[in-house]
């Protein structure tokens, strides 16, 4: 079984790989590439594996005309930027010891370790530089099945890391078999251990539920979650039911994590996810609005690109399709301009008088579903 892809080819990541094996040093494709590569879908970022210390791969790439970023070199990470690609090189690893949340490391040579350490079967398959898949595990089977197993005893390697929970709803979401559902006994373990789930910083929750909410339908991993007691424990409150209805609603419209975030409700994600301040605010905006009784148009006049997320997100929380023509409303309502200025009130309004008439005006025009013209509202 070989894997390809363009990815792969890259002279830059073929010469990466080449100076590794060149001073006698194995360098292997890992984790996601490759499990992507074999499932034919796109791959994110390149992941290598090898036997040469963290100080030896610098060495080796900086002699080879790379740059290199010691990103991780506690974990045994060193980024090596070849080409403007950023390739993760990573020493094999077995784990020694955890407190659930740091795991404690060890270097190996040994590729059968560095594959026991990793969380899921489909996750510790790996690639030679031309391809050819080394799979130490048996996880082939799994991944062509799109069953995602953990790698061990799931409860075990919970306690290990209990980011391994999230990341198991995240990795059905977007690799698993919907018709066959979740694995029983991975999730028997998530819903045993999901206290653990308040160890995990905000960083590190946040970024693996982006990730969960922007697969294709996390749907049904969502129910699970909840199902298992995990949601309440990422987001409290949160509900699951209006997700299968947004995507419905969203058809062909690219998945975005905002957007299916809105329909869970629940406590502020900001503080629990670490949302950015733009991510917040964007939030912000969105939520308020699914309360709010503003038209299409209104909804793209004030939120601009954020209005097709409250439209949709709306419509599955009360169960129905937005109105026909909804999408050529917020259009207009995205490229219309309010037609009165401070200009048309002064000088008979100044200071807190004219905010006062302006914003009064402004809610007319939007209840006119912004098609009062200027001499209306004015006169
Ligand atoms: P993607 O990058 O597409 O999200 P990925 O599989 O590459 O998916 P990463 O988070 O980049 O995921 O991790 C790379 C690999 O490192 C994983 O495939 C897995 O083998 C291993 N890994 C990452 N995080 C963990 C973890 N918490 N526990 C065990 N193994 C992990
Ligand atoms: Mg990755």
């Amino acid at each position: 079984m070989k894997v390809s892809g363009s990815w792969m080819a890259h002279p830059a990541t073929q010469g990466v790989c080449a100076a590794l094996v060149a001073a006698g040093y194995r360098a292997l494709f890992v984790g996601g590439c490759v499990r992507n590569a074999l499932l034919n879908v796109p791959v994110a970022d390149v992941d290598i594996a090898t036997d040469a210390l963290p100080e030896t791969v610098s060495t080796i790439a900086e002699n080879a005309g790379y740059k290199v970023l010691p990103t991780g070199i506690d974990h045994g990470t060193v980024t090596v930027v070849a080409g403007g690609i950023a390739h993760e090189v990573t020493t094999f690893r077995r784990d020694v010891e955890t407190d659930g949340r740091r795991a404690v490391v060890a270097f190996s040579t040994r590729i059968e370790e560095d594959a026991m350490r990793r969380d899921f079967t489909m996750n510790a398959l790996y690639a030679e530089a031309d391809g050819t898949v080394i799979d130490p595990l048996g996880g082939l089977p799994d991944l062509l099945a799109r069953r995602l197993r953990f790698v061990g005893q799931a409860e075990a390697r919970i306690r290990e890391d209990y980011l391994r929970i999230l990341r198991f709803f995240r990795f059905h979401a977007w690799y698993g078999d919907a018709s066959e559902g979740i694995d029983p006994e991975g999730l028997a373990a998530c819903a045993a251990l999901s206290a653990g789930i308040e160890t995990l910083s905000p960083e590190r929750v946040g970024a693996e539920m982006r990730k969960l909410l922007a697969a294709p339908d996390p749907g049904p991993s969502l129910a699970a979650m909840a199902q298992a007691g995990v949601l309440a424990r990422v987001l409290p409150g949160a509900e699951a039911r209006a997700v299968p209805v947004l995507v419905h609603l969203e058809a062909a419209r690219p998945p975005h994590w905002l957007r299916r975030l809105a329909v869970l409700g629940g406590e502020d994600p900001t503080d629990l996810w670490r949302l950015s301040r733009a991510e917040s605010r964007d939030f912000g905006k969105v939520r308020d609005a699914l309360h709010e009784d503003l038209s299409p148009a209104a909804l793209g006049w004030k939120l601009g690109s954020l209005a097709e997320h409250v439209m949709l997100a709306r419509a599955a929380m009360i169960g129905m399709a937005p109105p026909g023509g909804w999408e050529q409303e917020v259009a207009r309502g995205q490229s219309a301009v309010f037609p009165v200025t401070a200009a048309d009130l002064m000088p008979g309004l100044q200071g807190p008088a004219l905010g006062a008439r302006l914003k009064a005006l402004e809610a007319q025009w939007l209840q006119s579903n912004l098609r009062a013209t200027k001499e209306t509202l004015l006169g």
